[in-house]
This record gives structure tokens, sequence and C-alpha cells, in this order.
């Protein structure tokens, strides 16, 4: 049993608490926000008032916050975890944040003689309640190897990128070919649409074909084939469309400030931009098949 602090406890890190919890681990949860910490309570997740009491003695902090902003001043302010970690406390930041900040904050980590890893995640919601979630981690081996069992307790499958900053930039790559896949995916339903070649049969053909891939096979953006898949319910999310665009737009910047040339990336980022835009920001992000269809 460790003793563990656990910053963020909204839609994930209350799921992720809460199996750490059930792993016989001893939890202390804190969040800015008071309904997230009166619903973590309730929901068992023992909570503290300030964000110093989670690392006091603690073994490790999980941080699972919205953006690089947040991150940045949750370790880097005046009492934040940089200043109120102990040496012998990893922290472990979950969030999905630019790769800039990632590996700003592990800098700084290290200049003060603190251990900490970036840990982004993906699996979802359903992923942190079933403990089954991917953990993709950026930092030192012997770092990863300390965090390597509580993020078992969370994950099924922690896969170690490399240095500092390593695991965001996989969740990026990742989520970039997902976007651009399920844009490609949607626009060849709605040729086939347009063209009479029935969606089943599409499906059928191409899911054993050289255009197969996750998009089509475990996430039709069509309703029918995969009975799973949010198109069967509306698209109600989900992987919603602002998440899938904050994603897009971290793989950008990373391409704009390295050099790299993501033009499909970019230009998927521009579409879901336009997707969200239209209202739809909560919907599941295959939904943008409906915008891509066109009234034409
Ligand atoms: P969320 O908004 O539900 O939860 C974030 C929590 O952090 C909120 O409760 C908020 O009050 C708290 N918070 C913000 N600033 C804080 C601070 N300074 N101190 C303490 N708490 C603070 O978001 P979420 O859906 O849980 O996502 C968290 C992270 O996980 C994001 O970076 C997201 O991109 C990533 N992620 C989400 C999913 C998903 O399906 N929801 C999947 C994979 C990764």
């Amino acid at each position: 049993m460790a003793e563990i602090g656990f910053v963020g406890l909204g839609n994930m890190g209350r799921p992720m608490a809460l199996r750490l919890i059930a792993a016989g681990h001893a939890v202390r949860g804190f969040d800015v926000a008071a309904p997230a910490r009166e619903a973590a309570g309730a929901a068992g997740i023992p909570t503290v008032e300030e964000l110093a009491a989670t690392a006091a003695g603690a073994e490790a902090v999980f941080t699972m916050l919205p953006a690089g902003a947040d991150v940045r001043a949750v370790y880097c302010d005046a009492g934040g975890l940089l200043a109120v970690a102990g040496p012998d406390t990893l922290l472990v930041d979950s969030s999905t944040i630019d790769l800039e900040t990632a590996r700003d904050v592990h800098a700084e980590a290290s200049a003060g003689g603190i251990a900490m890893l970036d840990a982004p995640v993906s699996g979802g919601v359903g992923g942190a309640e079933a403990g089954t979630l991917t953990f993709m981690v950026g930092g030192e081996a012997s770092d990863v190897a300390r965090g390597e069992p509580l993020m078992a307790a969370m994950g099924r499958n922690i896969v170690h990128a490399g240095g500092p900053g390593n695991g965001q930039a996989a969740k990026m790559c990742n989520n970039m070919i997902l976007g651009v896949s399920m844009i490609a995916v949607s626009e060849a339903f709605a040729l086939a649409e347009r063209v009479g070649l029935d969606a089943q049969t599409l499906f059928d053909i191409v899911s054993t074909a050289s255009g197969q891939c996750w998009s089509l096979t475990s996430y039709c953006p069509v309703p029918g084939p995969v009975p799973s898949s949010p198109a069967n319910r509306d698209y109600r999310a989900g992987f919603t469309a602002a998440m899938m665009l904050k994603d897009l737009r971290l793989a950008r910047g990373a391409a704009q400030a390295n050099g790299a040339n993501t033009p499909l990336g970019s230009h998927a980022a521009s579409l879901y931009e336009q997707y969200c835009a239209d209202g739809e920001e909560g919907s599941d992000f295959s939904g943008i098949i409906r915008m891509l269809r066109g009234g034409g």
C-alpha cells in the first residue's frame, strides 16, 4: 500500500483515483473546484482542502488536469507541487498537454531534484473506470519503473516512450492519426452514399482490404456495421469533438514549433474547428461525417 496524492478529480481523475483505492492504496484527492471535491468524496475518495496536502509524505502524486496552463500552475506556482514535494515523491502528470510545457515542467522538476513522468492516457472515461487505460510515458527509465505498479492499478498497457515529454509526443501522434483517419473514413462513406454503394457492403470490403483501420472497424462513423460505435446512438460521446480538436491543435502546435510538415493533421484541425463552431463540441468526434456529407 502506498500513500498517493491525486490532483484533478474530474471525469478522468475521479475513476482513476478510485482504481488506486480499489488496489489498496491510500489516496488523498484534491481539486480546485469544490463541487468536484464533493463528488469525489461522495464516490469514496478521501479529499484534502489544499494542494500541498496531497504531497506531504506521499510516494507519488498524480495530476489529471485540463491543459498545459493548469499543469504549469499546479507544478510551478509558489506553493505548487515542485515546491512542496519531498525528494522521495514521484510526480506523474497524466493530463494531455503541449510538449513544450511538459518538457519545461520536467526540466524544472529535475533542477529541483524531483522525479517526474509525463504519462498521458488513452482509453477515455470507460477505460479509466475499468482500469484498462494505456499510459504513454516519458521520463527516466528508473522513474518509470517506480511508477509502473501504480499505473498498473489504472491501466493495462504502460509503454515507456522515451525521455521527458515523449509520452505527450506519442499521444499527440496517435491522436493526429485518429483524427485524420476518422475524416478519411467518413469521406469514403459520404462518397459511397453519393455513388450508390451500400454502407454495409463498403464496410465488409474495406474492413478486409487495404483501407482497414481502427476508425472503420472499431468506431465506424455510420450506424449499423459496428453496433457499439457512437453512430448508433446519434453520436453521443464517446470521445468528444472538442477533445479531438484539443489534441489536433497540440499536434499542429508541436509541428509548427519543430518544423514538421503535417498538412493533413493541420487540415484535420481546421475541419474539427469548423465542426465544433457548428455547436458540435459535445458530440462524438465521429459525428463529423454529418458535416462532411455537406448539403449540396
Ligand atoms: P475534467 O475537466 O473533467 O477534469 C479536470 C479537473 O481538473 C476538473 O475537476 C478541474 O476542476 C480540475 N482542475 C483544474 N485546474 C486545477 C487546479 N489548478 N488544481 C486542481 N484541480 C484543478 O477533464 P477530464 O475529462 O478529466 O480530462 C483531464 C485530462 O485528461 C485532460 O488533459 C484531457 O485531455 C485528458 N484526457 C481525457 C479523456 C476523456 O475521455 N475525458 C481521455 C484521455 C485523456
